[in-house]
């Protein structure tokens, strides 16, 4: 038997937060508990079917069954650049401002990869996504967290970061509509963003994952609408939300071709690109109108409208979100006026509600305090969640 040992940086992985709540999560399932599951950022509504028929079609043609090129067919990337054009009105150029990705995680989790290496910090905004401190870790460069806090609108405050940090820094991660505070970018924070990486020198990576989950008509925009956000950065896009595609991995990045070109080296020396027929879905997909997506907005809006009215009239603070399809609230004082911890109150509301919602706290540190709910099941049982919680609260 030899001894097998985990090389560190798996080793130095951050402890699994919900570790705990998974566990708690079985033992509540197996306890036949009826469990209403907020927790998870992955819809419950099905792919359109005419992407679906996108993808049958294109399967029975065997020329689509052969390794795809690693930076996406021609076809995909020009269906990329003409809806950025119709929805940002943004310009691409499809050969080289275009890469195709297995899901925007794989782009993520690859891009430090190519800029940051030992000696080197990334930037990341934090409550966040976790694969942007560990795709940092992974590369051997310093994580810095970018703390998102409710009196600054949940955005960065890029002048807090010391000099000397901000010179070591090659890339940043941002996010907007952000996942999981539900912020949007304002005006004036994206140009804010361009001075600061033209100032140190840092490539700008923002995961615009949520850009279509809007409400009320307040389209968010893309960072790359910002004057000179193409010389300093690109954007992280992704079908899965969208177009309930969690499960196609299928997503897309866009804006500067050296950095482009840097992630797309990487890529070609770790993988093949994205199944040809998952990319003429994904074509079918984009050109997808709102008679089809306008009715899934709505959907969202509507489950969004009950849990923030919900939550109110019993007390818990929400942040009504103007896009994605999570509330953001804050974990609610105890009789003895302390609050409660993300993990506590986590706790409480599985055992007492049978409610499972995400602790903060799981999203980086400075997302104690607060509770993420997903918007992943339908007005009924999120009816229920909030008569559950009232009860037991
Ligand atoms: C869901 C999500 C992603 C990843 O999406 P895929 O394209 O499915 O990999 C990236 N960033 C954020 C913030 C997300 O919530």
């Amino acid at each position: 038997m030899i001894r097998i040992e985990l090389a560190s940086r798996v080793r130095n992985l951050p402890p699994y937060l919900f570790a705990e709540i998974d566990r708690l999560k079985q033992e509540t399932l197996k306890a036949g508990v009826d469990l209403i599951d907020l927790s998870i950022g992955d819809p419950d509504i099905p792919t359109p079917p005419h992407i679906v028929d996108a993808l049958k079609k294109s399967a029975d043609n065997p020329a689509h069954h052969r390794y795809p090129s690693y930076e996406g067919m021609l076809s995909f990337r020009e269906a990329v650049a003409d809806w950025h054009k119709r929805r940002f009105n943004v310009s691409l150029d499809p050969r080289t401002e275009v890469l195709s990705l297995i899901g925007s995680k794989e782009g993520i989790g690859h891009i430090p990869l190519a800029f940051a290496e030992a000696g080197d910090v990334v930037l990341y905004s934090s409550p966040g996504y976790p694969v942007y401190p560990v795709s940092a870790l992974f590369a051997g460069a310093e994580g810095y967290p970018m703390p998102l806090k409710e009196e600054n609108a949940f955005l960065p405050d890029l002048k807090s970061i010391p000099a000397d940090t901000a010179k070591r820094a090659k890339l940043m991660f941002i996010n907007y509509p952000n996942n999981p505070t539900s912020a949007s970018a304002p005006d004036g924070f994206f140009k804010e963003v361009v001075e600061f990486a033209a100032k140190n020198n840092v490539i700008v990576c923002h995961d615009a994952a949520y850009s279509e989950i809007f409400f009320e008509g307040k389209r968010p925009r893309s960072f790359l609408e910002t004057p000179g956000a193409k010389e300093v950065g690109m954007e992280f896009h992704s079908l899965s939300k969208t177009y309930n595609m969690t499960g196609w991995r299928l997503g897309f990045a866009v804006g500067n071709k050296d950095v482009l070109a840097g992630l797309g080296k990487v890529k070609s020396n770790l993988d093949s690109g994205v199944f040809e027929c998952v990319q003429e879905a994904g074509i079918a997909a984009l050109a997808t109108g709102d008679d089809v997506l306008a009715p899934l907005r709505n959907i969202w809006e509507e489950r969004r409208n009950i849990l923030y009215e919900g939550l109110s009239k019993i007390g818990l603070h929400a942040i009504k979100p103007e896009a994605t399809f999570y509330l953001w609230a804050k974990c609610p004082g105890t009789s003895s006026r302390r609050t409660l911890d993300s993990r506590a109150f986590s706790r409480l509301l599985l055992e007492k509600a049978g409610v499972l919602a995400t602790p903060g706290v799981g999203f980086g540190a400075a997302g104690e305090g607060y509770i993420r709910f997903a918007l992943t099941t339908d007005v009924a049982r999120i009816k229920e969640a909030v008569e559950r919680i009232k009860k037991a609260i």
